[in-house]
C-alpha cells in the first residue's frame, strides 16, 4: 500500500521547517489522510471502476469546504450541487487526460485528482507497474505527466527517475533529456539550485521552457519526493520569474 504514513509525517516535519509552505502542507496532511481512507476502502472491495469513487465525494467536499482555500471552498460548494453523472464525467475527463480540452478549472481538477490518485496508485500497485526504463516523458502505466523527478544513488552518481503525478509509478529516465520536448543538448538543459534546498534542483529546458524539479535522494535520504516538491513552492516562483513553466502543476495547481 502506498506509504501515506510517511508522506503525512514528512509533511508535518517540513511544515515546521518552512513557514512559507506551512499552510499548504497542513492541508496536504489532511488530504493524505483522506486519500489513505480511500485507498484502504478500495483494497476491501472487489470492483475497481470510476463509479466506485463516487461515494467519496461528500467527504472530500466537506474537507475542502472546511480546510481548503477560499476558492477551493467555493468550488466545493458548487460541486456539492452537481449530480453523480456530472461527478463521474469530471473523473473520466481527468482519467482520460482531457483536462486541457475540457477546460477544467484548477479547482475541479483538484477534486478529480484527489480521488484519482489513490485509485490510480492502487491499480498500479495491483498491476505491479515497475519503473522500467522508458524514453517517454509520460507514465508507462497511466499516461500522465510526471510530477517530479527523483535522483537515486547508484554507484558513484545518481540515476534519474520520473514520478507519475497520478499513479506514483516511477520510471527511469535519462538525465540529459527533456521529458517535455525530447531536447538532448546539454547546453539547452540548464540545472538550477537554491541554497535553501541543496537537495532540490530545477531541471529546465531552454527549448520548450518547461521545468521539473528533481529531488536528490543521494543528498537527502529523508525526503519524500511528492511532499518535498510541495514544500519547495518558493522555487516555482523563481522559475516563473525566469520565464519557465512547470511541466505538471501539482494537486494544488502550483
Ligand atoms: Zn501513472
Ligand atoms: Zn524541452
Amino acid at each position: 500500500m502506498a506509504d501515506f504514513v510517511r508522506r503525512i509525517a514528512r509533511a508535518s516535519e517540513l511544515a515546521q521547517k518552512h513557514p512559507a509552505a506551512a499552510e499548504l502542507l497542513t492541508f496536504y496532511q489532511q488530504l493524505a489522510r483522506f486519500q489513505q481512507s480511500v485507498s484502504e476502502r478500495l483494497a476491501s472491495v472487489p470492483e475497481h471502476d470510476l463509479p466506485s469513487l463516487l461515494p467519496f465525494f461528500p467527504g472530500l467536499i466537506s474537507l475542502a469546504r472546511q480546510q481548503g482555500s477560499p476558492t477551493l471552498a467555493e468550488a466545493a460548494a458548487i460541486l456539492e450541487q452537481d449530480s453523480p453523472e456530472d461527478r463521474l464525467a469530471l473523473l473520466e475527463g481527468v482519467w482520460q487526460h482531457q483536462v486541457e480540452s475540457r477546460h477544467l478549472t484548477g479547482e475541479d481538477a483538484f477534486f478529480a485528482q484527489a480521488l484519482l490518485q489513490p485509485f490510480a496508485e492502487f491499480l498500479a500497485e495491483k498491476a505491479a507497474a515497475t519503473g522500467s526504463d522508458s524514453s517517454s516523458g509520460l507514465c508507462p502505466f497511466c499516461g500522465s505527466k510526471p510530477q517530479v523527478a527523483v535522483l537515486r544513488p547508484e554507484g558513484d552518481g545518481a540515476k534519474r527517475f520520473l514520478l507519475c503525478s497520478l499513479c506514483s509509478t516511477e520510471w527511469m529516465f535519462r538525465r540529459v533529456l527533456c521529458p517535455n520536448c525530447g531536447e538532448e543538448n546539454k547546453d539547452k538543459l540548464p540545472v538550477f539550485s537554491a541554497q535553501e534546498f541543496d537537495y532540490v534542483r530545477i531541471d529546465a529546458c531552454d527549448t520548450c521552457r518547461a521545468y521539473i524539479k528533481s529531488i536528490d535522494l543521494s543528498k537527502n535520504g529523508r525526503a519524500v519526493p511528492v511532499v518535498d516538491e510541495l514544500a519547495t513552492v518558493s522555487l516555482n516562483l523563481w522559475a516563473v520569474e525566469k520565464n519557465y513553466h512547470k511541466l505538471r502543476p501539482n494537486l494544488f495547481g502550483v
